[in-house]
């Protein structure tokens, strides 16, 4: 048995436990070790039965004196238990429970924790937790303190405590971090952080426990990562592309715009990864319209003058269409083929990509084994967060060894992104274009809702033809039928009551790709003057044009998400505008959404999200349905320095791990593989 062993070989889970289990995100045995109690009950008082009084919560030690299963006359069933020691008796009674009488027989000896009350004028327990004592095994449901675990149907924190128990006097246990680590950074050992963190003596043991298995947990993740890396780095080589710099620099003349600096920088640092004999494995981070894309187009104008063809893929048809048509408007000129492929929209020839293609832009449907291209040379992923590892994987074996190129407007901060990007390298646009206004937020208050209307007619009919966005919240967390229905209702309220003279539009993710579609490039020719969205816009679309963004429900969003929102108007000269409105009027959230009111940027909205709501769910993480650190906290940023410094020195020194094996077996096991969420 290791980390890595399915929870159903265990004894007493088997496969119908371990399908339970999933719920929880318990596949393994490693995983159960790893499931932390969220609370712990404190029975730890022990008392004399004869001692006992109403609204305490302590531990009796007896013996069954008798049992008794008595039916009310509704039909219920009552069982009795009287337990008695030298000091006196007690009696604990439970509803609809006889089973508990199979294994306690008169005689034993029984421990009972809970809350003693008071039932029909007796001192009684009502349904406390039980457990049979016996000499050399120690109590683990009643009489100490008593961790309460995350549960699911059918798994209670009882089973949980006598699964976990067996394994913590298991080989699992031993130590496997090199000792000059713990001894540095004055860790428990391993056998000690899991004792003390499912049955902790006092509480004050939990701390230090719960530190040493966070730093496990971005610690090996980061062994693993950069156990890639160096792998990445030993791939075969591969011929170094030419950098054709006069090229490329009268494909940059050619723009509309100037490069920022920050874009020169990465250009750079792109490049010359790709004339490298080593793929490039890089990671573009830039803030919501920073120009990420024209940096990607230029490395696929690269691997095109390389001989080289290049795919694109994006998070949604909507951007994939985009990405498309800003492909095939910079890069047509300079002799280049780009074809688009989404779920729904199919290239004109099934299979083998048309050989005079050299970028193929699609979405997730690029992976299909149908989907096939020659020569790939640069693979590009945008908004790389909402892809899985595997799915990066199977996109990149479209060639044989291309380089990789993975943009993401979620700002992580440099020691997080090391240890959750392990294998990149990083590139950051850290700067805006020139010329771009700051964005004019205002929270809008409830009594100045009418106000802001008219505010918006006058900028839409007085102006050089601004337009603007109106979204609705997703009501349940995803696009769902609920959710198109509020912001259909929206558009119609809009449309007949507030904006009647204007021309309005709606869009959401249920509508068909062309729908969807049609209603954007209606938008875009402004012969819409107001779209009416679900949040589906809010990666990467690009309306000039927009001017104002207004965010209905913004307390249900966070303020990075916020921030992406509002990052779809300012995109050129104009002023541009975001309004907050609110359904939820506490100090709290005014306080938190005043914050988009001050110019910050993404990074320092995810930032302020952290302390405030403290989860990896704003670095877009959690989108995958479970929070992406089991133990470690994305507040504990010392720790992430540390855990992504000493995984780095050490495979450095020893990339095998020769040194430590049982470290090496973790990492083999497995249980870390991943870098990224799935
Ligand atoms: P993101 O980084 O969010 O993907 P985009 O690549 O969509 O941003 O760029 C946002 C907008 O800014 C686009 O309209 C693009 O043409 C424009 N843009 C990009 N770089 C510059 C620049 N250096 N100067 C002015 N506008 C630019
Ligand atoms: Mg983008």
């Amino acid at each position: 048995m290791n980390w890595n062993t399915p929870v159903k070989f265990l004894p007493l889970v088997g496969p119908a436990f371990a399908r339970r289990l999933q719920k929880l995100e318990i596949k393994t045995v490693g995983d159960l070790l790893w499931h932390i109690p969220f609370r712990y009950e404190d029975y730890s008082l022990i008392s004399k039965i004869g001692q006992v009084q109403p609204g305490e919560t302590l531990t009796v030690i007896g013996n069954i004196f008798s049992s008794q299963n008595r039916f009310t006359k509704y039909g219920k069933q009552i069982q009795t238990i009287t337990l008695q020691d030298e000091s006196g008796k007690i009696d604990a009674i439970w509803f609809n429970q006889p089973f508990i009488f199979k294994s306690l027989g008169q005689g034993i000896v029984l421990a009972l924790s809970g809350k003693v009350s008071n039932f029909g004028g007796r001192t009684v327990f009502e349904s406390p937790e039980y457990e049979v004592v016996r000499d050399g095994n120690p109590l683990i449901h009643t009489g100490r303190l008593v961790p309460i675990y995350p549960e699911t149907g059918g798994v209670s924190s009882k089973w949980f405590r006598s699964r976990i128990t067996p394994l913590l006097s298991s080989e699992l246990t031993q130590e496997f971090l090199p000792k000059d680590i713990s001894s540095t950074y004055k860790l428990l050992n391993l056998d000690q952080a899991l004792h003390y963190v499912h049955f902790p003596l006092h509480l004050d043991q939990v701390t230090p426990a719960k530190h040493r298995l966070a730093f496990d947990e971005l610690f090996l993740r980061q062994v693993a990562a950069s156990q890639r890396r160096r792998e990445w780095k030993n791939h075969k080589a591969i011929t170094p592309f030419l950098t054709h710099e006069e090229k490329v620099l009268a494909f940059i003349e050619s723009l509309p715009f100037t490069l920022t600096t920050a874009q020169k920088k990465v250009v750079r640092e792109i490049v010359r990864d790709l004339a490298r004999s080593v793929p490039m494995n890089r990671l573009l981070q830039g803030d919501v319209g920073s120009g990420k894309t024209v940096v990607a187009a230029i490395a696929m104008y690269v691997t095109h003058l390389n001989g080289f063809n290049s795919l694109l893929m994006a998070p949604t048809e909507i951007l994939a269409e985009q990405h498309f048509s800003t492909l095939t408007l910079l890069l047509a000129p300079f002799q280049m083929n780009v074809e688009l492929r989404t779920g729904s929209k199919k290239s004109s020839k099934r299979g083998t990509q048309s050989s005079m293609t050299n970028i193929l832009v699609g979405t997730h449907a690029l992976i299909e084994k149908s989907v096939q291209m020659d020569s790939v040379g640069l693979v590009v992923i945008d908004e790389q967060h909402r892809f899985g590892v595997r799915q990066r994987a199977l996109l990149r074996n479209k060639g044989s060894q291309p380089h990789v190129l993975t943009m993401t407007a979620t700002p992580i901060p440099r020691t997080m992104a090391l240890t959750l990007y392990g294998d990149l390298d990083i590139s950051v646009i850290d700067e805006m274009p020139k010329g771009r206004l700051p964005i004019k937020t205002w929270v809008v208050s409830t009594e100045k809702r009418s106000a802001a209307y008219t505010w918006i007619k006058k900028q839409v009919t007085s102006g050089v033809g601004q337009q603007v966005f109106i979204i609705c919240p997703f009501i349940t967390p995803s696009e769902s039928l609920q959710t198109v229905k509020a912001a259909t209702k929206e558009f119609t309220r809009l449309g007949t009551h507030v904006f009647p003279e204007l021309r309005l539009g709606l869009l959401h993710g249920k509508m068909k790709t062309e729908t969807k579609q049609s209603v954007l490039d209606t938008f875009r020719r402004r012969e819409i003057d107001i779209l009416v969205s679900t949040p589906v816009v809010e990666v990467g679309i690009d309306i000039p044009n927009a001017t104002v963004m207004l965010v209905e429900g913004a307390e249900r969003f966070g303020l990075a998400q916020l921030h992406q929102l509002r990052g779809r108007v300012g995109r050129r000269d104009l002023q541009s505008y975001c309004l907050l409105f609110t359904s939820e009027h506490t100090p709290e959230t005014s306080r938190r959404l005043k914050n988009l009111e001050k110019s910050l940027t993404g990074a320092e909205l995810a930032e302020l999200d952290l302390k405030i709501r403290g989860s990896g769910e704003l670095y877009g993480l959690s989108q995958h349905g479970r929070d992406f650190l089991k133990i470690a906290s994305f507040q504990d940023r010392d720790l992430f320095e540390i855990a992504s410094r000493e995984a780095q020195k050490l495979i450095e020194f020893d990339p095998q791990l020769t040194s430590a094996p049982l470290l090496k077996e973790r990492i083999l096991s497995g249980t870390i593989a991943e870098v990224a969420p799935d």
